[in-house]
């Protein structure tokens, strides 16, 4: 049996094991079980496929993704390993032989749905082989409050029992407290060691911008930002309806963007040819609802748009950390806007759960709300709720171009004042922002009019700020909590934190709105896929990525399984003159080498006598 840094080094490639994997790997190599949170793209995968090639047996991995198993697979045969999957896409005979393989102890790894799993028949015919550890990807799955949940996973907490001796890993890359006790205690890894890296992902700067008209918005970011080497870059944009996935996906592609819808509405096939193609072709960008991305491992993602408010930090986290996973610079942009808060508000008055239920939503709408609207670091913010302290971090858009913040409690008082007096003179509490500000604003129309609103004092007292400042106001004044969208037509409501505003007894400091222009990554250099190289080194680089092409397409893989960028970058940067030498490349290991190592050598030789 080899050891932990011989695989790394002959399978992987990798010199170093990164962060807390090397002190996870040796504690499950010894039989321990293991709690590991990790940030998307901080290396889970190798923390379970190095001990499955080190302890003896086979691995059995838990992953929820049956359309991303064979890719999954695929990418670890290209490394040599021993790797196949059992899921209801197969052939009789295929998983026949896939079963057959593993009793025969021919496997070091198996990927198996959660569904499959807590299948007796699939438990009995495991124990007749010998298992070297269970993982357990996505673990958060298992967490009722978690956006991801999913049903089969609680029936993996059985697995402790059936297989005393087999040590377990669960891997997540949500962070909460909540959900790391969750899955803990349902997984039953009261034994287990944990692992806690920081979640920050330093190379994503993180930018929200007040919402005026969304879809421009969108596409100017896409246009400015979404570009790397002068071509246009892979990105998500996610939405909250399907409804509004279709819209956002159409007029995008009107545009002249290469964007693809994808919600879970839409037909099986379509969903997988939809996240096939995102994972092979460059530049394209996929619309679509929270259905998209879990376990998505595409390195370059060069940016995540929210166009709607997400419902949580965690979602927000997790969906934002698919940009960038190859180190890169990459962008998390979101616009957001006084509907979107109603729009939330709303759902959570309307959804089916308990008034417990409805409280937690209600924080988690909070915590999202305050991270939209605060003055300081976003990262700061961000990475407090998971409880992990930083200094202010240079790379968000606070930092780069702190906003201002104002006094607006006498523009807060006139606001509130209006609501009161509408509630008390006029007995009627029915109304939402946009007639609230035609007061202040002093208007003249048709429903002022009949209303008699002209008679309320705080009529036209407002005109120090326009409709979008009173938009900002209104908007901060929810986020606050001061005052409450109430019901179905975004009737807004004082709550008791609007009393001592009212009284004078506390000021209401509000953020300045930016506008909306996309400034922040013109200052700095564009992106690039291989930004150390030197002009001839970038030449050589392409002639690697259209080879590399080539070769993807004709084994049907996603490019990043046969040599990421990195690895490209570098063997472009060190032009390797021997197999020794490539064998030195970060990334490419005993198999890729046999695989591809003297063509690569031949494209290098070409090159330099070019
Ligand atoms: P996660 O599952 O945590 O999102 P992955 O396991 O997909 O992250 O790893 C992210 C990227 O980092 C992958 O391209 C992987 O090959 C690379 N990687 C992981 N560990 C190392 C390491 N020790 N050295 C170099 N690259 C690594
Ligand atoms: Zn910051």
């Amino acid at each position: 049996m080899s050891d932990q840094y011989e695989v790394l080094r002959n399978v992987f490639g990798y010199d170093d094991f990164r962060g807390d994997q090397d002190q996870i790997v040796s504690h499950v190599i010894g039989g321990g079980d293991a709690v590991v949170l990790m940030p998307t793209g901080g290396g889970k995968s190798l923390c379970y496929q190095v001990p499955a090639l080190v302890r003896e047996g086979c691995a059995v991995v838990v992953s929820p993704l049956i359309a991303l198993m064979a890719d999954q697979v695929g990418a670890l045969q290209q490394l040599g390993v021993r790797a196949a999957y059992l899921n209801s896409t197969q052939f009789p005979e295929d998983r026949a032989e896939v079963e057959r393989a593993y009793l025969a102890g021919e496997l070091d790894l198996i990927y198996i749905a959660p569904e499959r799993l807590s299948q007796r028949g699939t438990r009995e015919f495991l124990a007749r082989g010998r298992l070297a550890l269970i993982a357990i990807d996505e673990a958060h799955c298992v967490s009722q409050w978690g956006h991801d949940f999913r049903p089969d996973y609680l029936a993996l907490g059985e697995l402790a029992e059936i297989w005393p001796d087999v040590p377990r890993i669960a891997l997540t890359a949500t962070a909460t407290r909540r959900t790391h006790e969750e899955l803990t205690s349902r997984l039953h890894l009261e034994n287990a060691r944990h692992f806690v890296s920081s979640f920050d992902r330093p190379n994503i700067t993180y930018r929200i911008e007040p919402k005026a008209s969304a879809n421009k918005q969108l596409l100017d970011f896409i246009r400015t930002e979404g570009v790397v080497d002068g071509e246009p870059a892979t990105g998500i944009v996610y939405a909250l309806s399907r409804k509004s996935v279709e819209k956002i996906a159409e007029f995008l592609a009107a545009n002249g963007v290469n964007a693809v819808p994808y919600h879970a509405g839409l037909d099986r096939r379509v969903r997988e040819d939809t996240l096939h193609r995102f994972l092979r072709e460059d530049g394209i960008v996929v619309v679509a609802t929270i259905a998209f991305g879990m376990g998505i491992d595409k390195p370059d993602v060069r940016f995540v748009a929210h166009i709607d408010l997400p419902k949580s930090i965690e979602g927000y986290y997790q969906e934002t950390g698919r940009a960038g996973r190859d180190g890169l610079p990459s962008v998390a942009w979101m616009a957001y806007g006084l509907a979107d808060v109603m729009n939330q508000r709303r759902l959570i008055d309307q959804s089916d759960g308990d008034a417990a239920h409805r409280r937690v939503q209600s924080q988690l709408l909070d915590a999202m709300l305050a991270l939209c609207e605060t003055p300081t670091c976003r990262r700061q913010q961000l990475l407090g709720y998971f409880d992990q302290q930083i200094e202010p971090c240079g790379n968000c858009d606070t930092c780069l171009a702190p906003p201002a913040t104002w006094d607006g409690t006498v523009p807060a008082q006139k606001l509130l004042s209006t609501v009161f007096r509408l509630d008390r003179e006029f007995n009627r509490s029915a109304y939402g922002a946009g007639h609230l500000i035609d007061i202040l604003l002093g208007a003249d129309n048709a429903r002022i009019q009949q209303q008699g609103h002209t008679r309320l004092s705080t009529y036209g007292i407002g005109t120090e700020l326009d409709g979008s400042g009173w938009r900002s106001v209104v908007r901060q004044l929810v986020a606050l909590g001061i005052i409450v969208p109430h019901g179905d037509y975004g009737v807004l409501r004082l709550t008791e934190k609007a009393a001592p505003v009212l009284r004078g007894e506390q000021t209401v400091m509000l953020r300045e709105d930016v506008k909306a222009t996309p400034r922040v990554r013109k200052a700095s250099r564009p992106v690039s896929a291989a930004p150390d190289l030197s002009d001839e080194d970038r030449n050589l680089f392409e002639v690697l990525r259209r080879w590399r092409a080539g070769v993807a397409k004709e084994a049907g893989a996603p490019a990043f399984t046969v040599f990421s960028n990195k690895t490209l970058e570098e063997i472009a940067a060190v032009k390797p003159s021997s197999r020794d030498e490539l064998l030195g490349v970060s990334g490419i290991g005993q198999a890729k080498l046999d695989n591809y190592g003297d063509q690569v050598l031949e494209i290098l030789a070409e090159f330099e006598s070019a």
